[in-house]
């Protein structure tokens, strides 16, 4: 396996948990989404890949890259998992870029850096790249300075700065939700071509469960800092199984859809919130006494598990 995460808590300083157990996989080839609303624990998982957690951050379990456990690695082999095995792509294109910076020097100084590439070697692969995300004249984009490129265009540099080192796992953090809906979907295509032509693994994370199914071979429903439904994309989008899976999906409906939309009502927990139960149960119109009293564990569901009192009693939740 790719990436394999097992049993990964996650607690802030003061043993607040950020994430609580938490299981996942991603397969060479395989495209996987992550999606819960902001402060579900995403990110968290994502920087956790690359050990980026906050000093104060306590973690247990293992997260296992190529089979080597990114939490107990020694410094040298973090640095070689940094430099190219696992690439992170984040949301906001400029806050990866120099703004004083050439496009070509972004491009060039992390291969010479990292990679030990000659200033020679890494201006002829900046090229390959950008051509590569489907950068017109290449040539002149290196030249540039990113207040002289649209969104949509940081975002392919930014996607081939991640491609420099020929990661096998790219990390796509909320990595279209800035861009306007047309270079979004032209941005996605461009990752998914990317990564079925290079076999690339890739958690893909969003807020944005319809994005996620039109998009991923699998997903991870994150509430609250613990995965509560993780299912074949087709599977979970036509047949959601917890309840907090299908309030997402009511409430954010696709693009023309005439249906209102019907929020979850309330809102996630905070990390100071403290659960004996489900953690979804103040938000759900199911809940019953058992779901005050016991958190619920993941159980299997057609292709996959969800974690819910309803379904471990063998009645279908939703
Ligand atoms: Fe709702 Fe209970 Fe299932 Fe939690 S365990 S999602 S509160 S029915
Ligand atoms: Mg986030």
């Amino acid at each position: 396996m790719l990436l394999d995460v097992k049993g990964l808590t996650i607690e802030a300083g003061g043993g607040r948990p950020i994430l609580r157990d938490v299981a996942l996989s991603v397969a060479r080839g395989e495209v996987v989404g992550l999606v819960g609303e902001s402060g579900s624990g995403k990110s968290t998982i994502a920087r956790a890949v690359l050990r980026l957690l906050p000093q104060n951050a306590a973690a247990r379990g293992e997260v296992l890259v190529e089979g080597a456990d990114v939490l107990t690695m020694d410094a040298a082999a973090l640095r070689s998992l940094r430099a190219s095995q696992v690439a992170m792509i984040y949301q906001d294109p400029r806050s990866s870029l120099n703004p004083v910076r050439r496009i070509g020097d972004f491009l060039t100084e992390r291969m010479v850096h990292t990679l030990g590439r000659t200033r020679k070697e890494a201006r002829v692969r900046a090229l390959e790249l950008l051509a590569a995300v489907g950068m017109r004249e290449p040539e002149l984009r290196m030249r540039q300075y990113p207040h002289e490129l649209s969104g949509g265009m940081l975002q392919r540099v930014v996607i081939a700065a991640a491609l420099a080192a020929e990661p096998a796992l790219l990390l796509a953090d909320e990595a279209t939700s800035a861009l306007d809906v047309t270079t979004q979907a032209d941005t996605l295509a461009l990752l998914r071509a990317i990564q079925a032509e290079r076999e690339l693994g890739m958690l893909f994370i969003t807020h944005d469960l319809h994005l996620a199914a039109a998009y991923c071979d699998r997903i991870y429903v994150l509430y609250a800092g613990t995965v509560v439904e993780s299912r074949p994309a087709e599977a979970l989008f036509a047949d959601p199984r917890h309840p907090y899976t299908a309030g997402l999906l009511a409430c954010t409906p696709e693009l023309g859809d005439p249906r209102p939309i019907r929020p979850i009502p309330g809102r996630p927990p905070s990390l100071d919130d403290a659960f004996d139960g489900c953690p979804f149960a103040p938000r759900c119109a199911m809940a019953g006494t058992a779901c005050e009293e016991r958190r619920p564990v993941p159980v299997a569901v057609a292709g996959g598990v969800a974690a819910c009192h309803l379904i471990e009693e063998g009645a279908p939740a939703c």
